[in-house]
């Protein structure tokens, strides 16, 4: 009865807020526009509408089934999916970086029955653009999110997000399957980098400021793109590590930690979603009622549409074993929500669609629920300008890949690199320094791009963007040939699936190194992702730790550069070195930036956007409870990270002084100002990232032993005081308890920002 009671709360609240006339993203004129369209739809138009299919099904190919190059429609194949079985969309490319022209080509001709009068409903074109227009020659490839999270800079990310978006719009895209919303609390998962790091407070601000740049805060023009949510929710926990493998996780986790940021997003208006290929609490992401639609549609009020990940409803049948067959997954996950299908292949989408066709026909899905289905995927179309002809012409976007896009990647890069270790002041490096420089990430840009950089992967070096440099490259620009010695000392390469290391010629390096008066030793990943990224051991290789024991037996100085999605184990080597600098993915400009920074051209601000863990055995997050850490000695300690969440070291100096509250209780009207005041004691300008924490001291379910509240980055010059202050409401100092509700409890909450600590009671 009690969940019949829910059940129908929930239900009136649908009502209430799903149709509400004040929605973020649609108006009244847009409904009724859809109104008119469905009432015109036949039952297969519908089903069509829900069915997306990826390029590679529509192109020509060769009697040897290889596509023809420059890539080519084949005409018979697009008929047969639009004409014929009316597929609502197409999604991204195969293994290929297309120029503007060659999009154009293919665009025009993918929108040509639209304008002919040849279909109803136009084609929604969908790409992962996740750290730039990365399948579009030239395009400005930005670093990856967890590398933008690093900036802690909200401005930073609202314009990454237009300059995607307007970049997409320039290639004639209109949907970009960006940001990734997935907490990045599972340091093995192969898409750690694609997330905004591991706490909700930090990836939900920056990810809204990035649904914000690629919507236009509102207005969606000629220059922005419809955002859509990944991977929703919870595909980043995956308990073993491996891509797309189940995850577990309590009530209280999810609303605390998983589904913040896509709530922040969907309050700021994000038109779709995608859904998570994985299981939760041994239900697929696919068929989890509800989530897709109790929580995200009618208790958040999302009024776009949910799309799904590759292949998922034959997933439901061939990997999560929930159903008994394809037409059983595809009922399974449009009766939880799903609205669009990503099936993406051929013959599977003519079987999809007849066999959704069925299902309705025989009264197995409703045709409420499809016709529900078509008016969020219409209302995304009507809204994204796609029925006005506007299919991208290249020169209404001069700024394509212009250096005012590329100073901003630059920058953000800047913004993003990390500098965790600088001992005897090895840095600043000087320009009469001999370097030698090595290691397996030193010498190609494709370890500063990672995956999804002109192919899915990231890996083939052939579509590398002219004139940007590696980071032995960019250093003899800067520095000259002369003051340069190079030596590969490793290199990483597949064994088997897995990523490896192997030395190179180390006597080779042992010569060079005798004659230098610093290393730079570059480690870090090969470029991957999903199942493709998945890894066996968190350590970073035992080949490149040697490495460095090599360099450090030489006796010169070591700064290591680390380029890599995920926080490898470093231990052993950071003992040896003397300064490093995490430059995560810092996409085609992150050479430059290095550089800059380690000659102090430019000062060091990213901060890290995740606990860096120092042992495989022991990962644990910045807010766990008190009881994880009670004994600060280091054999009780489990949270014992190399380098704590909101690291990064500075060229400034930054002394905190004054904290002040302006009250010490608050009851449940109230906020709270806190407010610090901040010196640049050095004489080097500089950016400090101000963070505060707040605490509960004494709660019925455990509570975390300090939790971001607020953060703000400030500019400070040389011997510059400023003052910050934050306000804090009731509502930031609930908790969810065990059953996922959000309360809040009298007592002591705790404050800290930087070494400062001071409280305040509420009552
Ligand atoms: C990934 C998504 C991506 C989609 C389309 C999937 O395999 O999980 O993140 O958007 O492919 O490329």
């Amino acid at each position: 009865m009690k969940r019949h009671i829910s059940n129908l709360i929930v239900f009136i609240f649908a009502l209430t807020t799903c149709f509400s006339q004040d929605s973020k993203i649609s108006t009244p004129k847009i409904e009724a526009e859809i109104d008119r369209i469905i009432s015109e739809m036949t039952l297969a138009e519908k089903v069509g509408q829900t069915c997306q299919i990826t390029l590679d099904v529509l192109l020509l190919r060769d009697s040897t089934g290889k596509t023809i190059e420059p890539l080519q429609i084949d005409p018979i194949k697009l008929k047969e999916a639009i004409m014929d079985y009316k597929i609502g969309s197409v999604l991204n490319v195969s293994w290929h970086t297309l120029t503007l022209k060659d999009w154009s080509r293919i665009l025009k001709q993918i929108h040509e029955p639209f304008e002919k009068k040849l279909s109803k409903t136009p084609i929604l074109y969908g790409i992962d653009a996740i750290h730039g227009v990365n399948y579009t020659v030239n395009g400005t490839l930005f670093p990856q999110e967890i590398g933008l999270a690093a900036t802690w800079n909200k401005d930073l990310a609202y314009q990454f997000g237009e300059v995607v978006a307007y970049e997409t719009r320039a290639t004639g895209i209109h949907w970009n399957f960006s940001p990734v919303l997935d907490l990045g609390r599972q340091p093995l998962w192969s898409r750690n980098f694609e997330t905004l790091g591991e706490d909700p407070f930090l990836a939900s601000k920056m990810g809204s400021e990035i649904i914000k740049g690629y919507q236009g805060n509102g207005t969606l023009d000629a220059f922005h793109v419809a955002a859509c949510m990944k991977h929703f929710v919870g595909y980043s926990n995956p308990t073993s590590g491996r891509d797309r493998t189940p995850a577990w996780i309590p009530e209280k986790y999810m609303q605390e930690l998983y589904l913040p940021t896509f709530k922040s997003a969907v309050e700021n208006g994000a038109l779709t979603v995608m859904v998570n290929s994985g299981a939760v609490n041994g239900i697929p992401g696919h068929a989890n009622e509800h989530l897709l639609t109790e929580v995200l549609k009618q208790q958040w009020g999302f009024q776009g549409f949910a799309v799904s990940d590759w292949e998922d409803f034959i997933m439901l049948h061939t990997v999560h074993s929930t159903a008994s067959s394809k037409k059983e997954g595809i009922i399974q996950a449009i009766n939880a929500g799903l609205d669009m299908s990503m099936v993406p292949l051929a013959p599977q989408y003519q079987e999809y669609c007849n066999l959704l066709k069925e299902a309705i026909e025989e009264g197995r899905i409703s045709i409420e629920r499809i016709d529900d289905a078509v008016r969020r995927i219409l209302r995304v179309k009507l809204i994204s300008g796609l029925y006005e002809k506007n299919m991208g012409n290249a020169k209404k976007y001069p700024k394509f890949g212009s250096d005012e896009h590329r100073e901003l990647a630059l920058h953000s890069a800047l913004e993003s690199i990390t500098l965790l270790k600088n001992e005897k002041n090895v840095l600043p490096l000087n320009k009469n320094q001999k370097i030698l420089i090595s290691g397996p990430t030193s010498n190609n840009l494709i370890y500063l791009n990672g995956a999804w950089t002109h192919t899915w992967q990231g890996a083939d070096t052939a579509f590398n963007t002219k004139h940007c440099y590696s980071i032995k490259e960019g250093l003899e620009n800067f520095v000259g040939k002369e003051k340069v010695s190079f030596s590969q000392g490793a290199t990483l390469f597949l064994d088997q699936g897995y990523e490896a290391t192997r030395l190179s010629d180390t006597k080779d390096f042992e010569a060079k190194a005798k004659d230098a008066d610093v290393i730079v030793l570059c480690l870090g990943e090969y470029p991957s992702t999903e199942k493709l990224g998945d890894i066996r051991s968190l350590n970073l290789n035992t080949e490149q730790t040697e490495l460095v024991n090599i360099a450090h037996a030489t006796g010169k100085p070591i700064v290591l550069i680390i380029l890599e999605g995920r926080p490898r184990i470093i231990r052993d080597a950071e003992k040896m070195a003397d300064a490093i600098v995490q430059a995560y993915l810092p996409g085609d400009f992150g050479s430059e930036a290095i550089v800059k920074l380690l000659y102090g051209e430019a000062n060091f601000s990213g901060k890290l956007p995740f606990s860096y863990p120092k042992y495989d055995g022991q990962i644990e997050f910045y807010d766990h409870p008190k009881s994880v850490s009670r004994n600060k000695s280091d054999d009780f300690n489990a949270y014992n990270p190399q380098w704590d969440f909101g690291y990064g070291l500075s060229y400034s100096k930054f002394e905190y002084t004054d904290l002040q509250l302006s009250q010490k209780e608050i009851s449940a009207q109230d906020s709270i100002l806190i407010s610090v005041q901040i010196t640049n004691t050095s004489d080097r300008d500089g950016q400090e990232v101000v963070q505060l924490y707040i605490a509960d001291e004494i709660a019925s379910t455990i509570p975390t032993g300090k939790s971001l509240k607020g953060f703000e980055k400030i500019m400070l010059k040389a011997g510059e005081t400023k003052n910050v202050t934050f306000v804090i409401k009731t509502k930031d100092l609930k908790f969810s308890n065990e059953h996922g509700e959000w309360i809040i409890e009298p007592g002591k909450f705790q404050v800290q920002i930087k070494d400062l600590v001071a409280s305040f009671y509420y009552n």
